[in-house]
Protein backbone atom coordinates (compact mmCIF):
# COMPACT_ATOMS: atom_id res chain seq x y z
CA UNK A 1 0.00 0.00 0.00
CA UNK A 2 1.47 3.42 -0.68
CA UNK A 3 -0.15 6.36 0.24
CA UNK A 4 0.69 10.12 -0.29
CA UNK A 5 0.75 13.10 1.60
CA UNK A 6 0.88 16.42 0.87
CA UNK A 7 2.87 18.84 2.63
CA UNK A 8 2.40 21.96 3.31
CA UNK A 9 4.87 24.05 5.54
CA UNK A 10 3.73 27.59 5.55
CA UNK A 11 4.85 30.88 7.66
CA UNK A 12 6.91 31.06 10.71
CA UNK A 13 6.99 28.36 12.85
CA UNK A 14 4.88 25.99 10.45
CA UNK A 15 7.93 24.44 8.54
CA UNK A 16 9.84 23.92 12.30
CA UNK A 17 6.60 21.87 13.02
CA UNK A 18 6.37 20.41 9.51
CA UNK A 19 10.16 19.18 10.20
CA UNK A 20 9.00 17.47 13.52
CA UNK A 21 6.30 16.01 11.46
CA UNK A 22 8.30 14.43 8.91
CA UNK A 23 10.88 13.19 11.29
CA UNK A 24 7.65 11.11 12.92
CA UNK A 25 6.41 9.92 9.37
CA UNK A 26 9.94 8.83 8.01
CA UNK A 27 10.02 6.82 11.70
CA UNK A 28 6.70 4.99 11.35
CA UNK A 29 7.25 4.06 7.47
CA UNK A 30 10.50 2.40 8.58
CA UNK A 31 9.48 0.16 11.29
CA UNK A 32 5.71 -0.35 9.42
CA UNK A 33 5.35 -2.38 6.39
CA UNK A 34 4.02 0.48 4.30
CA UNK A 35 5.14 3.16 1.76
CA UNK A 36 4.68 6.59 2.52
CA UNK A 37 5.57 9.28 -0.45
CA UNK A 38 5.11 13.30 0.18
CA UNK A 39 5.75 16.30 -1.30
CA UNK A 40 6.01 19.99 -0.38
CA UNK A 41 3.81 22.87 -1.99
CA UNK A 42 3.97 26.51 -1.16
CA UNK A 43 1.13 28.13 0.99
CA UNK A 44 0.94 31.49 2.66
CA UNK A 45 3.09 34.53 2.93
CA UNK A 46 6.02 32.09 1.45
CA UNK A 47 3.75 31.31 -1.38
CA UNK A 48 2.77 35.33 -2.11
CA UNK A 49 6.76 35.91 -1.79
CA UNK A 50 7.79 33.38 -4.44
CA UNK A 51 4.47 33.64 -6.33
CA UNK A 52 2.38 36.99 -5.69
CA UNK A 53 -0.31 35.02 -4.42
CA UNK A 54 -1.02 32.88 -1.16
CA UNK A 55 -2.09 29.50 -2.84
CA UNK A 56 -0.95 28.60 -6.28
CA UNK A 57 -2.89 25.60 -8.79
CA UNK A 58 0.54 23.47 -8.17
CA UNK A 59 -0.25 23.37 -4.36
CA UNK A 60 -4.26 22.69 -4.92
CA UNK A 61 -3.09 19.71 -7.65
CA UNK A 62 -0.55 18.44 -5.13
CA UNK A 63 -3.59 18.44 -2.71
CA UNK A 64 -6.25 16.62 -4.67
CA UNK A 65 -3.50 13.91 -5.61
CA UNK A 66 -2.97 13.06 -1.92
CA UNK A 67 -4.29 11.04 0.48
CA UNK A 68 -3.31 13.06 3.13
CA UNK A 69 -2.06 17.11 3.14
CA UNK A 70 -0.38 18.51 6.44
CA UNK A 71 -0.98 21.79 6.42
CA UNK A 72 2.10 24.12 9.37
CA UNK A 73 0.67 27.38 9.79
CA UNK A 74 0.44 30.30 7.60
CA UNK A 75 0.49 34.27 8.50
CA UNK A 76 2.90 36.86 9.66
CA UNK A 77 3.78 40.67 10.49
CA UNK A 78 4.71 41.15 7.15
CA UNK A 79 1.82 40.38 5.47
CA UNK A 80 -0.95 41.84 7.48
CA UNK A 81 -1.76 44.99 5.50
CA UNK A 82 -2.28 43.02 2.43
CA UNK A 83 -5.66 43.25 1.07
CA UNK A 84 -7.62 40.16 2.22
CA UNK A 85 -7.39 37.81 -0.91
CA UNK A 86 -3.93 38.01 -0.68
CA UNK A 87 -3.45 37.25 2.90
CA UNK A 88 -1.92 34.06 3.84
CA UNK A 89 -5.20 33.26 5.56
CA UNK A 90 -7.16 33.79 2.71
CA UNK A 91 -5.35 30.31 1.42
CA UNK A 92 -6.49 28.55 4.23
CA UNK A 93 -9.97 29.43 3.87
CA UNK A 94 -9.85 28.39 0.34
CA UNK A 95 -7.97 25.54 0.89
CA UNK A 96 -10.92 23.92 3.02
CA UNK A 97 -13.49 25.26 0.47
CA UNK A 98 -11.87 23.54 -2.60
CA UNK A 99 -11.07 19.93 -0.81
CA UNK A 100 -14.99 20.95 0.50
CA UNK A 101 -13.51 19.86 4.19
CA UNK A 102 -17.18 19.76 5.75
CA UNK A 103 -16.00 18.53 9.23
CA UNK A 104 -13.73 19.29 12.13
CA UNK A 105 -12.29 17.27 14.83
CA UNK A 106 -10.48 17.91 17.91
CA UNK A 107 -9.48 16.24 20.49
CA UNK A 108 -9.54 16.79 24.34
CA UNK A 109 -7.61 14.63 25.64
CA UNK A 110 -5.20 15.26 28.77
CA UNK A 111 -1.99 14.05 29.12
CA UNK A 112 -1.39 12.89 32.92
CA UNK A 113 1.91 14.82 33.81
CA UNK A 114 0.46 17.97 32.27
CA UNK A 115 -2.67 17.74 34.66
CA UNK A 116 -1.19 21.03 36.69
CA UNK A 117 -0.66 22.76 33.22
CA UNK A 118 -4.86 23.16 33.53
CA UNK A 119 -6.89 25.81 34.78
CA UNK A 120 -9.25 23.04 35.84
CA UNK A 121 -8.64 20.69 38.71
CA UNK A 122 -6.57 18.04 38.78
CA UNK A 123 -9.12 15.45 39.67
CA UNK A 124 -11.58 17.10 37.43
CA UNK A 125 -10.04 16.60 34.19
CA UNK A 126 -7.85 13.26 35.26
CA UNK A 127 -9.27 10.41 32.64
CA UNK A 128 -11.12 13.24 29.78
CA UNK A 129 -10.58 12.23 26.36
CA UNK A 130 -12.74 13.06 23.85
CA UNK A 131 -13.49 14.23 20.79
CA UNK A 132 -15.57 17.58 19.24
CA UNK A 133 -16.85 16.96 15.56
CA UNK A 134 -18.07 20.38 14.09
CA UNK A 135 -19.77 20.93 11.21
CA UNK A 136 -17.32 23.52 9.06
CA UNK A 137 -19.35 24.24 6.08
CA UNK A 138 -22.79 24.90 6.71
CA UNK A 139 -25.07 26.76 9.44
CA UNK A 140 -24.84 30.45 10.45
CA UNK A 141 -21.86 30.84 8.99
CA UNK A 142 -22.96 30.42 5.39
CA UNK A 143 -26.76 30.46 5.75
CA UNK A 144 -28.31 33.26 3.49
CA UNK A 145 -29.95 35.62 3.98
CA UNK A 146 -27.30 37.52 5.67
CA UNK A 147 -26.63 41.31 5.70
CA UNK A 148 -26.54 44.65 7.73
CA UNK A 149 -29.36 47.35 6.55
CA UNK A 150 -29.48 50.53 8.25
CA UNK A 151 -31.45 49.14 11.44
CA UNK A 152 -30.62 45.41 11.73
CA UNK A 153 -28.27 43.09 11.60
CA UNK A 154 -29.12 39.60 10.14
CA UNK A 155 -28.03 36.05 9.70
CA UNK A 156 -29.39 32.52 8.78
CA UNK A 157 -29.14 29.28 10.86
CA UNK A 158 -29.75 26.95 7.79
CA UNK A 159 -29.20 23.06 7.87
CA UNK A 160 -30.23 20.78 4.68
CA UNK A 161 -30.77 16.98 5.49
CA UNK A 162 -27.55 15.60 3.96
CA UNK A 163 -25.46 18.10 5.77
CA UNK A 164 -26.38 16.70 8.90
CA UNK A 165 -26.96 13.29 7.38
CA UNK A 166 -23.06 13.21 6.54
CA UNK A 167 -21.35 14.37 9.63
CA UNK A 168 -23.90 12.68 11.90
CA UNK A 169 -22.34 10.05 9.94
CA UNK A 170 -19.02 10.50 10.34
CA UNK A 171 -19.56 10.97 14.56
CA UNK A 172 -20.93 7.62 14.82
CA UNK A 173 -18.34 5.78 12.83
CA UNK A 174 -15.62 7.61 14.87
CA UNK A 175 -17.35 6.70 18.16
CA UNK A 176 -17.58 3.52 16.88
CA UNK A 177 -13.73 3.22 16.70
CA UNK A 178 -13.68 4.53 20.48
CA UNK A 179 -16.53 4.51 23.81
CA UNK A 180 -19.47 4.47 21.34
CA UNK A 181 -20.96 7.51 22.92
CA UNK A 182 -22.17 10.38 20.87
CA UNK A 183 -23.43 13.76 22.51
CA UNK A 184 -25.34 15.75 19.85
CA UNK A 185 -25.30 19.08 20.92
CA UNK A 186 -28.07 21.94 19.94
CA UNK A 187 -30.53 23.88 21.15
CA UNK A 188 -33.25 22.18 20.56
CA UNK A 189 -35.84 24.16 22.92
CA UNK A 190 -35.51 27.37 21.37
CA UNK A 191 -34.20 26.69 17.48
CA UNK A 192 -36.39 25.01 14.88
CA UNK A 193 -32.91 24.48 12.62
CA UNK A 194 -32.04 22.40 16.18
CA UNK A 195 -35.33 20.47 16.27
CA UNK A 196 -34.18 20.00 12.64
CA UNK A 197 -30.96 18.57 13.55
CA UNK A 198 -31.88 16.40 16.16
CA UNK A 199 -34.43 14.55 14.09
CA UNK A 200 -32.37 13.92 11.30
CA UNK A 201 -29.31 12.54 13.79
CA UNK A 202 -31.74 10.37 15.41
CA UNK A 203 -32.65 8.75 11.77
CA UNK A 204 -29.21 8.36 11.39
CA UNK A 205 -28.42 6.77 14.45
CA UNK A 206 -30.94 3.79 13.66
CA UNK A 207 -27.95 2.55 11.29
CA UNK A 208 -25.92 2.35 14.51
CA UNK A 209 -27.47 0.54 17.00
CA UNK A 210 -24.37 -0.55 18.60
CA UNK A 211 -23.80 3.63 19.46
CA UNK A 212 -25.24 5.05 22.30
CA UNK A 213 -26.82 8.21 21.78
CA UNK A 214 -27.67 11.57 23.74
CA UNK A 215 -29.15 15.03 23.34
CA UNK A 216 -27.79 17.85 24.60
CA UNK A 217 -28.52 21.73 25.11
CA UNK A 218 -25.27 23.68 24.02
CA UNK A 219 -25.75 25.75 27.43
CA UNK A 220 -25.76 23.17 29.08
CA UNK A 221 -22.92 21.31 27.49
CA UNK A 222 -20.73 24.37 28.10
CA UNK A 223 -21.03 23.70 31.47
CA UNK A 224 -20.79 19.70 31.40
CA UNK A 225 -17.58 20.06 29.96
CA UNK A 226 -15.75 22.16 32.99
CA UNK A 227 -18.07 20.76 35.12
CA UNK A 228 -17.51 16.94 34.60
CA UNK A 229 -15.66 16.58 31.22
CA UNK A 230 -14.89 12.86 31.72
CA UNK A 231 -18.68 12.31 30.86
CA UNK A 232 -17.94 12.77 27.47
CA UNK A 233 -16.42 10.87 24.32
CA UNK A 234 -17.92 11.93 20.66
CA UNK A 235 -19.56 15.71 20.94
CA UNK A 236 -21.29 15.95 17.68
CA UNK A 237 -22.53 19.56 17.10
CA UNK A 238 -23.15 22.59 14.22
CA UNK A 239 -21.07 25.20 12.95
CA UNK A 240 -21.36 27.71 15.63
CA UNK A 241 -21.30 25.57 18.47
CA UNK A 242 -18.72 24.27 17.50
CA UNK A 243 -16.56 26.97 17.29
CA UNK A 244 -17.18 27.83 21.29
CA UNK A 245 -16.99 24.09 22.18
CA UNK A 246 -14.20 23.07 20.84
CA UNK A 247 -12.30 26.15 22.35
CA UNK A 248 -13.19 25.15 25.88
CA UNK A 249 -12.41 21.47 24.84
CA UNK A 250 -9.24 22.32 24.15
CA UNK A 251 -8.04 24.60 26.55
CA UNK A 252 -9.24 22.56 29.42
CA UNK A 253 -6.64 20.17 28.43
CA UNK A 254 -3.26 21.93 27.48
CA UNK A 255 -1.66 24.92 25.79
CA UNK A 256 -1.93 25.95 21.82
CA UNK A 257 1.07 23.89 21.14
CA UNK A 258 -0.10 20.76 22.02
CA UNK A 259 -3.41 20.95 20.56
CA UNK A 260 -4.15 18.58 17.00
CA UNK A 261 -7.11 18.80 14.30
CA UNK A 262 -8.33 16.91 11.63
CA UNK A 263 -10.97 18.25 8.55
CA UNK A 264 -12.53 16.13 6.75
CA UNK A 265 -14.37 15.84 3.39
CA UNK A 266 -15.90 13.18 1.13
CA UNK A 267 -12.54 12.62 -0.63
CA UNK A 268 -9.64 13.97 1.36
CA UNK A 269 -8.57 15.24 4.78
CA UNK A 270 -6.38 17.77 6.10
CA UNK A 271 -4.14 17.73 9.51
CA UNK A 272 -3.32 20.68 10.91
CA UNK A 273 -1.90 21.97 14.25
CA UNK A 274 -4.45 24.50 15.81
CA UNK A 275 -2.06 27.00 16.44
CA UNK A 276 -1.17 29.47 14.49
CA UNK A 277 2.41 30.63 12.94
CA UNK A 278 3.65 32.51 16.10
CA UNK A 279 6.02 34.60 14.52
CA UNK A 280 6.68 36.03 18.19
CA UNK A 281 8.99 32.46 18.11
CA UNK A 282 9.56 31.58 14.85
CA UNK A 283 13.51 30.82 14.09
CA UNK A 284 13.96 30.45 17.70
CA UNK A 285 13.58 26.56 18.04
CA UNK A 286 11.42 26.85 20.69
CA UNK A 287 8.24 25.72 19.08
CA UNK A 288 5.93 22.70 20.91
CA UNK A 289 5.96 20.49 18.29
CA UNK A 290 3.42 18.01 19.96
CA UNK A 291 0.34 19.94 18.25
CA UNK A 292 1.95 18.77 14.75
CA UNK A 293 3.01 15.29 15.56
CA UNK A 294 0.03 14.45 17.07
CA UNK A 295 -2.24 15.82 14.05
CA UNK A 296 0.19 13.06 12.18
CA UNK A 297 -0.85 10.62 15.01
CA UNK A 298 -4.60 11.72 13.80
CA UNK A 299 -3.29 11.45 9.99
CA UNK A 300 -2.44 7.62 10.52
CA UNK A 301 -5.51 6.50 12.76
CA UNK A 302 -8.17 8.19 10.68
CA UNK A 303 -6.63 8.48 6.59
CA UNK A 304 -4.31 5.29 7.03
CA UNK A 305 -6.42 3.12 9.48
CA UNK A 306 -3.05 2.55 11.14
CA UNK A 307 -4.60 2.84 14.75
CA UNK A 308 -1.75 1.16 16.10
CA UNK A 309 1.57 3.76 14.77
CA UNK A 310 -1.40 6.20 16.09
CA UNK A 311 -0.70 4.59 19.66
CA UNK A 312 2.54 3.99 19.35
CA UNK A 313 3.09 8.26 18.53
CA UNK A 314 0.35 9.02 21.79
CA UNK A 315 2.80 6.45 23.69
CA UNK A 316 6.16 8.03 23.01
CA UNK A 317 4.36 11.77 23.46
CA UNK A 318 2.77 10.59 26.78
CA UNK A 319 6.69 9.02 28.02
CA UNK A 320 8.53 11.99 26.95
CA UNK A 321 6.33 14.96 28.94
CA UNK A 322 6.58 12.33 32.44
CA UNK A 323 10.12 12.13 32.24
CA UNK A 324 9.63 15.87 32.82
CA UNK A 325 10.97 17.27 28.98
CA UNK A 326 9.14 20.46 28.06
CA UNK A 327 9.37 23.15 25.79
CA UNK A 328 9.18 26.75 27.01
CA UNK A 329 5.69 26.91 26.12
CA UNK A 330 4.61 24.34 28.93
CA UNK A 331 7.86 24.71 31.23
CA UNK A 332 7.15 23.85 34.63
CA UNK A 333 9.43 23.81 37.84
CA UNK A 334 12.16 21.71 37.77
CA UNK A 335 11.38 20.28 34.41
CA UNK A 336 13.90 19.64 31.43
CA UNK A 337 14.09 22.60 28.53
CA UNK A 338 14.16 21.09 25.11
CA UNK A 339 14.18 22.42 21.54
CA UNK A 340 11.70 21.84 19.15
CA UNK A 341 14.03 19.67 17.16
CA UNK A 342 15.28 17.76 20.25
CA UNK A 343 11.75 17.34 22.02
CA UNK A 344 10.97 15.55 18.42
CA UNK A 345 14.25 13.30 18.64
CA UNK A 346 13.14 12.58 22.31
CA UNK A 347 9.52 11.31 20.60
CA UNK A 348 11.15 9.41 18.05
CA UNK A 349 13.51 7.76 20.49
CA UNK A 350 10.70 6.73 22.67
CA UNK A 351 8.65 5.36 19.86
CA UNK A 352 11.77 3.56 18.72
CA UNK A 353 11.86 1.61 21.94
CA UNK A 354 8.27 1.12 22.07
CA UNK A 355 8.95 -0.89 18.95
CA UNK A 356 11.07 -2.55 20.15
CA UNK A 357 9.62 -3.72 23.20
CA UNK A 358 6.44 -4.50 21.43
CA UNK A 359 8.51 -7.01 18.41
CA UNK A 360 9.85 -8.64 22.27
CA UNK A 361 6.20 -8.87 23.33
CA UNK A 362 7.14 -6.44 26.96
CA UNK A 363 4.98 -3.13 26.62
CA UNK A 364 7.11 -0.55 29.26
CA UNK A 365 4.62 1.73 29.02
P1 LIG B 1 -0.49 31.82 17.31
O1 LIG B 1 -1.17 30.54 17.55
O2 LIG B 1 0.44 31.86 16.17
O3 LIG B 1 0.31 32.27 18.64
C1 LIG B 1 -0.34 32.59 19.88
C2 LIG B 1 0.70 32.43 21.03
O4 LIG B 1 0.93 31.04 21.25
C3 LIG B 1 2.04 33.05 20.69
O5 LIG B 1 2.59 33.61 21.86
C4 LIG B 1 2.89 31.87 20.24
O6 LIG B 1 4.26 32.03 20.49
C5 LIG B 1 2.29 30.73 21.05
N1 LIG B 1 2.38 29.46 20.32
C6 LIG B 1 1.58 29.07 19.29
N2 LIG B 1 1.97 27.86 18.85
C7 LIG B 1 3.00 27.48 19.60
C8 LIG B 1 3.84 26.34 19.61
N3 LIG B 1 3.68 25.30 18.76
N4 LIG B 1 4.84 26.28 20.52
C9 LIG B 1 5.02 27.27 21.40
N5 LIG B 1 4.27 28.38 21.45
C10 LIG B 1 3.27 28.49 20.55
O7 LIG B 1 -1.65 32.92 17.14
P2 LIG B 1 -1.53 34.46 16.77
O8 LIG B 1 -0.33 35.07 17.42
O9 LIG B 1 -2.86 35.03 17.04
O10 LIG B 1 -1.33 34.49 15.20
C11 LIG B 1 -0.06 34.57 14.55
C12 LIG B 1 -0.28 34.38 13.05
O11 LIG B 1 -0.80 33.09 12.78
C13 LIG B 1 -1.31 35.35 12.47
O12 LIG B 1 -0.85 35.77 11.21
C14 LIG B 1 -2.57 34.53 12.37
O13 LIG B 1 -3.44 34.99 11.39
C15 LIG B 1 -1.99 33.16 12.02
N6 LIG B 1 -2.84 32.01 12.36
C16 LIG B 1 -2.77 30.96 11.51
C17 LIG B 1 -3.48 29.81 11.80
C18 LIG B 1 -3.32 28.63 10.87
O14 LIG B 1 -2.44 28.64 10.03
N7 LIG B 1 -4.13 27.61 11.01
C19 LIG B 1 -4.23 29.72 12.98
C20 LIG B 1 -4.25 30.80 13.84
C21 LIG B 1 -3.54 31.97 13.53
Amino acid sequence: MTYRIALLPGDGIGPEVTNAAVKIIDLVTSKFNIDISYETYDIGGICYEKHGTPLIEETLDGCYNSDAVFLGAVGGYEWENLPHHLKPEAALLKLREKLELFANIRPAKVYSSMLDNSSLKREVLDGTDFIVLRELTGGIYFGKPRGIEDSRGFNTMVYRTEEVERIARKAFEIALKRDKVVTSVDKANVLEVSQFWRNVVEKVHKDYPKIKLNHMYVDNAAMQIVRDPKQFDVILTSNIFGDIISDISGMITGSLGMLPSASIGNKYTLYEPVHGSAPDIAGQKKANPIAAISSISMMFEHSFDMQKASEIIEKAITKALSDGFRTADIATEGCKIVTTDEFTDIIAENMERIFTDEAIGVFLL
